[in-house]
């Protein structure tokens, strides 16, 4: 089945049946997975083949029927890709997806193709771009979240700081067992979603000097004196008080 947004659309065009083509680029998600003995870094489908895992570079399966070649068109079997970013990472909002990494990706040998995207047997993974922590922050490593299949732990995007002291995959070794560029992609979205000013340049004390120009506090700060200058000479009349009648 292809990605629930191709639905209604998924049908070949009539002169598009299996052909074949030079490589083309395409973009797509994925769960990244490391092997159970830590030596190997594969991906596993979002939508389609969830017990499978492929390399960098594999040719696809058929689970149904072993009988016939990737892509069949009566068949729903081979490699998915989006032809624009965009639309892997539209895919990506969509919570059962959105702690997958984004791949881009060359498809080639037979394939069938849609408005959206190819369906095609063979595929060279050709860059990781891992996204943004559960907190929001910047992806700094990958972490082993459970969820896993048999011989391969499912990891998903981790920050330095929730990562912690914890045992996690760095984005480094991430590209040299998957042996492609791996970089952090934070989205488009980006630039309408940014962090707030930091609480500490309003003055820890003071939430509401936080919109003052520094000159502003001038007049602020002398009341305040002024204020302390009055309880100290109270202070100082009751003191002198006290001592007399001592
Ligand atoms: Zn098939
Ligand atoms: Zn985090």
């Amino acid at each position: 089945m292809p990605p629930s947004s191709w639905r209604g659309r998924t049908h070949p065009r009539p002169e598009e049946s299996p052909g074949s083509r030079p490589a083309l680029p395409g973009w797509k998600i994925a769960y990244p997975m490391l092997s159970a003995d830590g030596t190997a870094l594969g991906f596993n489908g979002v939508a389609l083949g969830r017990s499978q895992v492929y390399g960098t570079v594999a040719e696809a399966v058929c689970v149904q029927s072993p009988r016939h070649r990737c892509p069949s068109t009566w068949c729903d079997c081979g490699f998915y890709c989006f032809h624009e970013a965009e639309q892997a990472r539209a895919l990506a909002c969509d919570e059962q997806y959105e702690r997958s990494v984004l791949l881009e990706v060359l498809a080639s040998g037979r394939y069938v193709s849609y408005e959206l995207g190819l369906r095609y047997q063979r595929q060279t993974v050709r860059a990781v771009r891992v996204g943004r922590c559960r907190c929001g922050r910047a992806a700094a490593a990958l972490d082993d979240v459970g969820g896993g299949i048999v011989g391969w732990r499912r990891l998903e995007a981790v920050c330095r700081e929730c990562a912690g002291r914890r045992a996690v995959l760095s984005l480094d070794r991430l590209g040299r067992l998957a042996g492609v560029p791996v970089t952090v992609d934070e989205g488009v979205e980006r630039t309408v979603l940014a962090p707030l000013a930091p609480l500490e340049a309003a003055g820890p004390d003071d939430p509401a000097a936080a919109d003052l120009p520094p000159e502003a506090e001038i007049p602020l700060l002398s009341a305040e004196v002024t204020l302390l200058q009055a309880r100290l000479d109270e202070v100082q009349r009751r003191l002198s008080k006290l001592t007399e009648r001592g």
